[in-house]
């Protein structure tokens, strides 16, 4: 078995947990701390800080100080969530070129993903270090109102720092199984209610638990309410009593800010505590001003008592729209580190009656010891390639044998970001990767118990050899073996006590084997958390599966919608999540495309249905009447889905290509084409492997149009010399001939530079010829390819043997009145050909509401 790490991944705070001796845990960090602030920053030397110590560096070094990275995760730069998140960043935020946002650090440009990439690779360190056992695979907690591609970033986030991410499951979901509720609920289930209070959010959860199950009923929440606005308002009133005492000329300088600041989050806690906290603050003002003062807890919830309403009142509305009332709420779960100020927990208590607050598990670690829970809940393990289902115990999949556990990964020297210590150079920026300096650190991180070796419990650093630890007592025996560098771990290490007899079970067990109880516990309904539609016609959503329905579907949900054009178009339905009328303010989800039924008059009904699978997998159908049906599985994707239907393209256009040509391609075309289709691949999976999806984009168009051209021109030149052969002179003969070796030699040796100068030379080598050599040429590929009507080809056909006939006996007199009557029959086929307009050239029409009937 191997060691699986659950992880709160905060806005604010992350916080990691494991299971040992069938218990949930908290895994301290390399500072013996229970949570790591979720901050990125550099030190002096330009080395990397996560955590506290980045965070420290604020008043220094603000521009390279990144935090609340998690509200741009998955996000394109145009949300109105980044937009309302970037007032109040001291760190530089731009649009990244695939639409993305783009985080400013150190000089360099990251995204969300990556920095979240660092943060979780410095937890799995810190773990490793502390439990003296490497963590490969994990369990990643997501607010239960994040999207689709926000899941998808956090999973790949997970990846990139070398861990395999067994499973996301809402933070809400995690809160309850720490509560150890699912047991305790009876066969008629319970209601809770979680109340999440962190730094920088609100989150509201519904859940009704049912022995085995957890489901959430409904979510609501505020993503700008947060302890840190505790914070600022404490700061407001510390800068008051400065003026008060030292002038309203006060301005507090780039030193005083943030010193006040966390001075203001000191005050917040240790009222939490107390009635009071003192407060000095020497050395502000430039040396000049001390503030000592006291600040009371009834002047602190003062301060905060209309952000504490807002949530109550949020709290009421949620109950509300999960059709239930105060009386149906059995639980109320307090979660996140601001529900440990007593005015929340007193004012939930006038709500709900304080028997039905309950505060039993720290509510800074509830969220990571469910996910430490969850890791053994678990039956099986997904492969990342392939998707088939793998036994826990496998370290690679049985059916493409791919690994199923995270790779080695060291933080890059240049970039910090973790990286395969395997590669030559770093993905992001080309450092070259020594393997001689990679080595030792990827060894360490097979075992790093051979380092550090310290009580699990406590921190406290263990004499070899010794069995307990000197401060708390705690066993150290089960450690020496791993220490040996041992990965796999007894079944029991990892699995759960049963809460009913106390045996601890391995891992993915559904009755207890010694007394029977059920174990497992599954999300069997979860709730969409927005609006899931497509765009019509006039560019508005149409909902189909509206925001809090549960899910998986039992039974595709369908609507009707008509459609009005011809039947030369196509049929664009594009899917969108959110909650904008307008839906391209949302976000894409995925399309499908089908060409409507020839002959189409007036309205045809179309239906369109929509089914979500536990994963939240949407299966889109549509039907025609009359016409085609046509279902997609829209894989969860962290491409923007915008650039996806490009990436897609630009592949069915590659394809066509190499359909188009076939065997006429050479192999180091075809091998090109492929590897083309490769990129591309890798691309709409959302591997994009450090590389801009735009530039991507923009190298496999050229090379599709090198390549085309290439061929193109090389085709008109045979059929220019095959049909023009006896008109043409001898030595313009030779000098075709020769351009036409020559380019089939450079695409032989895939010299695509030179080829296309060859090609070009070709061109203008025809076109030299002037016109009447391309009339021929033309004239023969229309009736040789039946491109005409037979009644035209016919007159060509005519023409055209009048003029072998009159070249052979070289009269030159009737050549030219066949010529010049071919002219006539050219520009004939040309209109002919020109009226046919292509069916491609119509843009796709969209659904229309159906309207009464
Ligand atoms: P997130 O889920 O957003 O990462 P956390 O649950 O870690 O957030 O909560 C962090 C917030 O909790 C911070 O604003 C911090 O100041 C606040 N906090 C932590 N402990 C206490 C306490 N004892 N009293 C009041 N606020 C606290
Ligand atoms: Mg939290």
């Amino acid at each position: 078995m191997y060691r699986t790490l659950g992880i709160d991944l905060g806005t604010t705070n992350s916080v990691v947990a494991h299971l040992r001796r069938g218990e949930p845990e908290i895994i301290f960090n390399r500072q013996n701390q229970e949570a790591t602030p979720s901050v990125v920053g550099r030190g002096r030397r330009g080395e990397l800080l996560v955590g506290s110590t980045a965070r420290g560096r604020l008043a220094l070094d603000g521009e390279n100080v990144i935090r609340s990275v998690k509200r741009f995760v998955g996000r394109r730069f145009r949300d109105p969530q980044v937009q309302a998140a970037l007032d109040e960043l001291d760190y530089k935020v731009t649009a990244g070129t695939d639409g993305d946002v783009n985080v400013w650090f150190d000089g360099r440009s990251y995204t969300p993903v990556e920095i979240s990439a660092i943060i979780l690779h410095r937890l799995k360190e810190d773990a490793e270090q502390r439990f003296g056992e490497p963590f490969q695979r994990a369990v990643i907690t997501v607010p239960a109102y994040f999207g689709e591609r926000q899941v998808a970033a956090t999973q790949e986030a997970g990846r990139m720092a070398g861990l395999h991410v067994l499973r996301v499951i809402n933070e809400p979901t995690a809160a309850a199984l720490a509560y150890g509720m699912t047991n305790e609920a009876g066969d008629e289930g319970r209601t809770v209610l979680v109340y999440d209070l962190g730094g920088g959010t609100f989150d509201i959860s519904i859940l009704l638990l049912v022995p085995g199950s957890v489901s959430v009923l409904g979510i609501e929440g505020d993503n700008l309410l947060g302890g840190d606005d505790f914070d600022r308002a404490i700061t407001t009133a510390l800068l008051e009593d400065i003026r008060e005492e030292y002038g309203s000329d006060y301005q507090p300088d780039r030193r005083d800010r943030p010193r006040i600041a966390s001075a203001a989050e000191v005050v917040k806690i240790e009222l939490s505590n107390q009635e009071a906290s003192d407060v000095v603050l020497a050395g502000l003002g430039a040396g000049q001003l001390v503030l000592e003062t006291v600040f009371e807890r009834p002047r602190f919830e003062e301060l905060i008592e209309a952000r504490i309403e807002r949530t109550i009142e949020l709290t009421h509305k949620a109950i509300m729209q999960a059709n239930l009332t105060v009386g149906d709420i059995d639980e109320v779960l307090l979660v996140g580190g601001s529900t440990s100020i007593p005015l929340v927990a007193r004012r939930l208590g006038e709500v709900f009656g304080p028997k039905r607050i309950r505060r039993g598990v720290n509510p800074m670690q509830c969220v990571a010891l469910g996910a430490a829970v969850q890791s053994a809940l678990v039956s099986e393990v997904e492969c990342p390639e392939c998707r088939a289902p793998g036994d826990l115990a496998a370290s690679a999949c049985s059916n493409c044998a791919a690994s199923l556990l995270g790779g080695p990964r060291v933080s890059c020297p240049g970039c910090h970001l973790p990286v395969d210590p395997a590669a030559d150079a770093c993905p992001k920026c080309e450092h070259v990767l020594e393997a001689a300096g990679a080595a030792p650190v990827a060894a360490a991180q097979a075992a790093p118990a051979a380092q550090t070796r310290g009580c699990p419990r406590c921190g406290t650093p263990a004499a070899a050899g010794a069995t307990a630890c000197e401060l708390c007592g705690e066993t150290l025996g089960g450690q020496a073996g791993a220490a040996a560098g041992a990965t796999s771990t007894a079944a029991e290490d990892v699995g759960l006590r049963c809460a009913g007899c106390g045996v601890v079970n391995p891992p993915g067990t559904e009755v207890c084997a010694s007394c029977g109880e059920l174990m497992q516990v599954t999300n069997p309904f979860d709730i969409t958390p927005k609006n899931l539609g497509i765009e019509l016609n006039d560019g508005r959503l149409a909902v189909i599966i509206p925001k809090n329905t549960s899910y998986p579907t039992s039974a595709p949900v369908s609507r009707e919608f008509v459609v009005s054009g011809s039947g030369r178009q196509r049929l664009e339905v594009a899917v969108y999540e959110g909650e904008h009328e307008i839906a391209q303010q949302n976000e894409l989800i995925g399309h499908l495309t089908l060409r409507l039924p020839a002959g189409l008059g007036g309205r045809t009904p179309v239906d369109v249905s929509f089914g979500l699978d536990r994963d939240r997998t949407i299966t889109l159908s549509v039907r025609i009447q009359g016409g085609d049906e046509k279902t997609v599985k829209l894989e969860r994707v962290t491409l923007d889905p915008e650039l996806k239907v490009q990436v897609e393209d630009q592949q069915r256009q590659i394809e066509s290509f190499t359909d188009r040509w076939g065997a006429e391609l050479t192999e180091a075309e075809l091998r090109e084409a492929q590897q083309l289709m490769d990129t591309l691949d890798d691309m709409a999976a959302g591997q994009t492997k450090g590389q801009s999806v735009d530039a991507a984009l923009e190298r496999a168009q050229f090379q599709l149009k090198a390549q085309r051209w290439v061929r193109g021109s090389e085709a008109y030149l045979s059929l220019f010399l095959h049909y023009c052969e006896k008109h043409l002179d001898p030595s313009d003969l030779r000098r075709l001939r020769a351009v036409a070796s020559e380019l089939r030699l450079r695409r032989e040796a895939a010299d695509w530079e030179g080829a296309m100068a060859a090609a070009a030379h070709a061109d203008e080598l025809c076109d030299s010829l002037g016109h009447t050599f391309r009339m021929l040429t033309m004239c023969n590929v229309y009736v040789n390819q039946s491109l005409v009507s037979p009644a035209l080809a016919q007159r060509i056909m005519a023409e055209l043997r009048g003029l072998d006939r009159a070249v052979e006996s070289a009269n030159m007199e009737a050549a030219n009145r066949h010529n010049s009557a071919l002219l006539l029959l050219y520009a004939e086929a040309q209109r002919e050909l020109g009226d046919d307009p292509l069916p491609e050239q119509v843009g796709p029409v969209r659904p229309e509401e159906a309207g009464p009937r």
